[in-house]
């Protein structure tokens, strides 16, 4: 079944059941006449992935995926802007993609800095982007929260992902319509680099 005769929730169980193979070892080969063949053919991406910029989430990789199959836009943090909400009114209005998936990932950099209050260039004003899901998990915690602990940090990352799908309706009516209507899903999800395993948030 080709990905433009997939429904939104098929496409999703691939590429669930495709990280879970990832994971276990059991992975793709690289085919350099399959890459050079799709390399030189128009694009249909099966989904759009924002991820972080860590190097430890090489995004075709987890989800066993080669040249083509994936759009993937990356920042650190994985915030949502203006120019990566383009980006995916591109995938999905333009291209036909039905899955948008905001993942974030355990032991985030970008998250503990915003968590540690780091300021530095244009970095503080990315950082800020995190700000909300960090005062949300504050108050999740309450007074006893331990801001440095790898448990709260990750919760952070959680709830940074959950958010930045939530803002992407928000800032993309047409988006937002293509999902009411039923022909596109937006997910967010977290990477456990332990593990190598995506999770599904909410
Ligand atoms: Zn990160």
């Amino acid at each position: 079944m080709s990905n433009r005769e997939k429904n939104p929730e098929e496409i999703l169980k691939g590429l669930m059941e495709a990280n879970k193979d990832y994971a276990v070892g059991n992975r793709i080969e690289i085919d350099a006449k399959r890459d050079a063949a799709c390399s030189a053919r128009p694009q249909f991406p099966e989904a759009v992935i924002v991820s972080c910029l860590d190097s430890r989430v090489p995004v075709e990789q987890i989800f066993n995926k080669c040249v083509s199959d994936l759009f993937v836009a990356r920042v650190a943090g994985n915030v949502m802007n203006e120019d990566i909400v383009g980006s995916l009114e591109f995938a999905v209005l333009v291209n036909g993609v039905k899955l948008v998936m905001v993942l974030g990932h355990t032991s985030c950099g970008a998250v503990q800095g915003c968590c540690n209050g780091v300021e530095l260039g244009s970095l503080t004003q990315l950082l800020n982007k995190i700000k909300p899901a960090f005062e949300a998990v504050k108050l999740e915690y309450g007074e006893g929260a331990d801001i440095e602990s790898a448990e709260f940090i990750n919760r952070v990352g959680e709830k940074n992902a959950e958010l930045a799908a939530e803002q992407l309706l928000k800032s993309s009516p047409l988006i937002a319509e293509q999902v009411a209507a039923g022909k596109v899903k937006v997910v967010s999800g977290i990477y456990d680099l332990e593990s190598q395993l995506v999770s599904l948030i909410g």
